[in-house]
């Protein structure tokens, strides 16, 4: 016995439970989220968050066809539910991510890869985030590289997201002396350095559900 790595492709279902796992968590971390938002925002992440996940998962409870399909569906819910900033931009990522599944119904480490790296051109070019400058990005970007090192390493899926949600955990935390430059938090110009980003969070607890489900 070799590796004890057994998830070699990640199937629609899996997708569904790494959807249903995010939505598990925006509600326990919801207070949370939503105390960074007050602190450098608006007070609203966590309640953005679990209005749209809880939306995304009544629209995707007949679960469609193929990983574009759902993709696209979780996309638009998040898009027309949530008000926020973070409701456009991570459904401009599920958008995006859909376009590049297409048809497959089963995505291997690659195909993922491909799919999450969409999905983050696609909070770019949406919101012109840069590294450093305090959101989302700053721990998504390094969660897609330590995925695609992880997978040139020759790991499997599930272990490439494990090294994904670590390198998350670490952007979010290295927000925190970030000065804010893009929406709500960039207003308070010095005032926002010394708190974690929110969506940085946000997107932290994205990665972890993935790799947790791909483990599970
Ligand atoms: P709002 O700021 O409209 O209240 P949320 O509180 O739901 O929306 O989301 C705030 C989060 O959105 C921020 O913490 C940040 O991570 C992310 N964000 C805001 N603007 C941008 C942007 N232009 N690019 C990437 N992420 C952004
Ligand atoms: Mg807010």
């Amino acid at each position: 016995m070799g590796s004890l790595s057994v998830v070699e492709a990640v199937t629609v279902d899996r997708l569904v439970a790494w959807l249903s796992a995010f939505r598990d968590a925006v509600h326990e971390h919801g207070d949370y989220l939503t105390e960074l938002d007050s602190a450098i925002g608006d007070a609203d992440h966590g309640a953005n968050l679990i209005r749209g996940m809880d939306a995304v998962m009544a629209a995707v409870e007949q679960s469609p066809g193929s990983a574009g399909d759902l993709l696209k569906k979780v996309g638009m819910t998040l898009v027309t539910s949530v008000g926020g900033a973070s409701g456009p931009l991570y459904g401009t990522f599920f958008l995006r991510a859909a376009t590049a599944a297409g048809d497959a119904t089963v995505l291997d480490g690659p195909a993922l890869l491909a799919a999450l790296r969409a999905g983050l051109e696609g909070i770019v070019a949406r919101g012109k985030a840069e590294a450093g400058d305090k959101t989302m990005y700053d721990a998504l970007a390094p969660a897609m590289g330590a995925f695609e090192e992880a997978l040139a390493s020759g790991a499997e899926p599930d272990v490439a997201a494990r090294a994904a949600a670590d390198a998350a955990a670490a952007g979010r935390d290295a927000t925190e002396p970030m000065l804010a430059l893009k929406g709500r938090a960039s207003y308070l110009g010095e005032r926002s350095v010394g708190h974690l980003d929110p969506g940085a969070a946000s997107s932290a607890l994205l990665v972890a559900a993935l790799a947790d489900t791909l483990e599970s």
